[in-house]
């Protein structure tokens, strides 16, 4: 008994530490621009996606009704302004937050939405892609998390398949930060315009952050065209990561507006 005891206090010792070593949870958080202690989540079991939304109180939103990621299909051509892309070069500071791999883009950078502008925040990845079109998924998905001055986020979804080695990516790769809360800052050149495709044409919906705390204030802007890593590429990432998307969530009733011109970059 006494032994079952010892055992008993163990684990809730091992439980206790666990929270707390992974309590610095929060590609979202940070996002968000919230700070403190998040509630432990992850893509598994009793800490995943679908219990996300009864963890904490905070994250009640991830019940919401416009939720992300969603399965792009039934899209409506719209008559959408071009978005404008002012990038400029950044230097590498990349984090492994626990969750994600995490670029974050130095001040300065940001695109303009509808006559609004958003500064370019950060960068990270899921594999594989969160948004499907028409039932599909992809490799993997970058998502650029752009913020304007309301504190609202547009998010450029980037998916990614399978092919060419992407120069414009070799940098990040190669300095993948393998542990959790590891972090570097070097003197390598990363620039947001080339992590996109060329063409520009876009899928557009109102939706949601797709990690906890699930904040329904991201215009989200998928873009139509994938880009390609190679399979080493992509390796290297799912050596760290894999797993990390939260599945499709109901449209319940939102539109999803497709610009189909391909709006040249730049
Ligand atoms: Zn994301």
């Amino acid at each position: 008994m006494i032994i079952g005891k010892i055992a008993a206090s163990k684990r809730g010792l091992l439980a206790a530490a666990l929270t707390l070593g992974i309590s610095f949870c929060g590609a979202a958080g940070a996002v968000a621009g919230e700070h403190g202690h998040a509630p432990h989540w992850g893509y598994e079991g009793e800490a995943g996606p679908s219990h996300w939304g009864d963890i904490s109180k905070d994250n009640e939103a991830c019940k919401g009704k416009s939720q992300s990621p969603i399965n792009i299909e039934g899209t409506s051509e719209a008559p959408l302004a071009d978005i404008s892309f002012s990038y400029k070069p950044s230097k590498l500071n990349i984090i492994n937050n626990g969750h994600t791999i995490q670029v974050n883009y130095d001040k300065g950078s940001g695109i303009k939405v509808d006559g609004v502008d958003y500064e370019l925040v950060q960068f990270h990845f899921h594999d594989p892609s969160e948004h499907t079109v028409g039932g599909k998924s992809f490799a993997m998905e970058n998502h650029l998390v752009h913020k304007n001055a309301d504190g609202k986020l547009a998010v450029i979804g980037v998916l990614i398949e399978a092919g060419a080695e992407n120069a414009a990516y070799k940098g990040v790769f190669a300095n993948l930060p393998k542990k959790a809360n590891e972090k570097k800052e070097l003197d390598v050149t990363v620039i947001a315009d080339d992590l996109l495709p060329k063409d520009r044409a876009f899928y557009t919906y109102a939706g949601s952050l797709t990690t906890p705390p699930c904040s329904e204030i991201v215009t989200w802007i998928v873009l139509k065209t994938p880009i390609q890593m190679s399979k080493k590429q992509i390796a290297a990432f799912k050596k760290i990561f894999r797993n990390n998307n939260r599945p499709v969530q109901p449209l319940n009733g939102r539109t999803i507006k497709v610009k189909a011109a391909a709006a040249a970059a730049k």
